[in-house]
């Protein structure tokens, strides 16, 4: 079926996964409604809807690619604007345990901005589409369905201002963007179908960010320092060129230990990172704001895909069926590959099918991330590690120390972490024998003491 027996969509949330989405729905549909409570057009600023858009946001090189195809020419708008943008293996400096991983060119984008500029640029995109329409300062309230329950036929909205009255929004489809606190699960129940089991892994992760103007220059060629949390060092911190000419400093910590939010402490805890370029940096940077917290206990994952039944005319997209750890940055980049997932279905002809777009959004979307970041974070769950899952980490280990010294172990890695290749790539024989022969011959004494010198001379740049 083509667009003349496909009228309306409904989009409910104007963030992220709904932009992607509204873009790729304007294939299928002749209007495309987005639906948000906050007000969008124009908007730069981290918005109320969107309280992690002052944490920062890493774009994944796989999430990147889709933006580009579905926008193309946005990556060069953006970098005219201010946006940064480096080979996510040759201008991204990551360092594990203090140690530096080693750095060559990939082609792989790493395109740095902050949250709301990002949003921004995208949003022009999709508001200058034929047939999208927004309705901004609207709250989404519930949804409206045929008498049996069995499709859902629209929305019913109101406006923010005083005294607006309710009103429906006829749809042919509604999709659900609203993030991690959608009201679907609620809707689901109160319309008599199951609810969907929720996976949850516990990390009391704690972020907290600041911008500054730099005075010296922490970054040589590279565009961004990343010193994620492992393990052994479960405090990680990202010093990333962004838009504005600032940089961004980000600090996190798991289960309660939280960097605090006022500037010593924040500094002191920034400090304890083993990332001594960044600490340097901020001794004579100019804080162009203060430091803002974010708590996020729990990734969340709602598992639509294994209901018996759903109801026709609705779907749901982006944090709303998954939320993950952001240190991982991963949840922009998902969307993305949920807005692809959803055109492959809108190609295969109306109407969709929903349990089957929620499986398919499993295995082609969200598994990978999740199974990456579950496998990353031990000791999330009460259950122990399984024997498999402590060979799954010494091997992992063995792949970072590695990544330290053979560039193209490090970019075997990094193309992991970007959702690029599978984990499985990891194991590939001519990659094991790398790993093997970069770490076999380096006691893990020799290692640390590698790390120490790092650690007082401060880490490579080239
Ligand atoms: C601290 C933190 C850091 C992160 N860092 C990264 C990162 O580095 N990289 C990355 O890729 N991802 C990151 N993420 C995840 C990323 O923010 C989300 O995955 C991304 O925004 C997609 O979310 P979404 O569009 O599904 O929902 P959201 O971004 O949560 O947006 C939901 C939208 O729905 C609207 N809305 C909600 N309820 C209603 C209602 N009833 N009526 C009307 N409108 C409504 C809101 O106003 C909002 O616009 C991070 C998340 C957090 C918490």
């Amino acid at each position: 079926l083509g667009k003349q027996s496909r009228k309306r969509a409904v989009v409910l949330g104007g963030s992220m996964s709904g932009l992607f989405a509204a873009r790729v729905l304007t294939e299928a549909y002749h209007t495309v409604t987005v639906v948000d409570r906050d007000e969008l057009t124009g908007v730069s600023q981290p918005r109320r809807g969107v309280p992690q858009g002052r944490q920062v946001h890493g774009l994944l090189s796989s999430g990147h690619a889709v933006i580009e195809e579905l926008f193309p020419g946005v990556t060069d708008e953006m970098v005219r604007a201010g946006a940064h943008i480096g080979d996510l293996a040759g201008n991204l400096r990551w360092l594990l345990n203090g140690i530096q991983l080693a750095q060559s060119h990939s082609g792989l984008t790493a395109l740095t901005s902050s949250r709301p500029f990002l949003e921004r640029h995208v949003r022009a995109r999709v508001q200058a589409l034929p047939g999208v329409e927004f309705l901004e300062r609207t709250d989404v309230l519930r949804l409206r369905t045929s008498e049996d329950h069995r499709r859902v036929t629209g929305v019913w909205v109101a406006g923010r201002e005083k005294g607006s009255a309710e009103q429906v929004l006829d749809a042919d489809l509604v999709l659900d963007a609203t993030g991690r606190g959608s009201r679907t699960p609620g809707w689901l129940m109160e319309l008599g179908y199951p609810r969907a089991d929720e996976e949850k892994l516990t990390i009391g992760l704690g972020y907290t960010t600041r911008h500054y103007k730099m005075r010296s220059d922490p970054f040589g060629t590279d565009t961004a320092i990343n010193t994620m949390a492992t393990p052994r060092n479960p405090r990680g911190a990202i010093c990333a060129k962004v838009d504005g000419d600032r940089t961004v400093v980000t600090a996190y910590g798991t289960f309660g230990d939280h960097p605090p939010t006022d500037p010593e402490g924040f500094l002191a805890f920034i400090r304890s990172v083993s990332a001594p370029d960044i600490y340097d940096a901020l001794q004579d940077a100019e804080p162009l704001d203060d430091p803002v917290g974010y708590r996020f206990p729990v990734n969340l994952r709602r598992r639509y895909d294994r209901l018996p039944r759903f109801p026709d005319g609705l779907l749901v997209i982006g944090d709303a069926v998954c939320s993950l750890n952001p240190s991982y940055a991963q949840g922009m980049t998902v969307a993305a590959l949920e807005a692809t997932t959803l055109r492959h279905h809108l190609r295969q002809g109306a109407p969709i099918d929903p349990l089957a777009y929620f499986r398919d959004l499993s295995t082609y979307a969200i598994d990978r991330a999740w199974d990456l970041m579950a496998g990353g974070d031990p000791g999330v769950d009460d259950v122990g590690p399984t024997r498999t899952e402590r060979f799954r980490h010494a091997y992992v280990t063995r792949v970072e120390r590695a990544a330290t010294r053979d560039a193209e172990v490090a970019q075997a890695y990094l193309r992991v972490i970007a959702l690029v290749e599978p984990a499985e790539s990891l194991i590939r024989p001519s990659l094991v024998l790398r790993v093997l022969r970069n770490t076999l011959g380096a006691p893990y004494s020799s290692l640390r003491a590698h790390r120490k010198t790092l650690i007082q001379e401060g880490p490579r740049t080239s």
